[in-house]
């Protein structure tokens, strides 16, 4: 889908909408987080508008799988050897605040398990 009108990430991978940019390839933007949960906080989108996990199918295996490697990578450049967290909020229990699909990397701080 193209991008969706009002929608940040969109904007963000757009451009529309500054943000401070770690990653950015044809199909995948990384950028750190508005109110950072911990001292590293990126988050992890496909360029193209998918409201969240529970949207993609199979199809999008291969660009999820990405979307994980870029959050591996991220992590070896911020340097979090000791460890990190992937998380995808899903929908509204899942505790999904913006409707288009992103990754959060946390790090840089022991981080508490399990979450709220
Ligand atoms: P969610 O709650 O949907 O899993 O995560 C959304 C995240 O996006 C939140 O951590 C929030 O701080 C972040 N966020 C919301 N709006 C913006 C924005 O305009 N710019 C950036 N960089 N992050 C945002
Ligand atoms: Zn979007």
């Amino acid at each position: 889908m193209a991008e969706v009108p009002d929608c940040i990430f969109c904007k963000i991978a757009a451009g529309e909408i500054p943000a401070k940019i770690e990653h950015a390839d044809e199909d995948i933007v990384a950028f750190h987080d508005i109110n950072a949960a911990a001292p590293v906080h990126l988050l992890v989108i496909p360029r193209r508008h998918i409201a969240s996990l529970a949207e993609t199918t199979d199809a999008e295996a291969p660009l999820l799988g990405r979307i994980v490697s870029v959050a591996r990578q991220l992590a070896a450049k911020f340097e979090l050897d000791s460890g990190y967290r992937v998380v995808i909020n899903c929908r509204e229990d899942g505790g999904q605040s913006v409707p288009h699909i992103h990754l959060h990397l946390l790090g840089g701080r022991r981080l508490g398990w399990p979450p709220g």
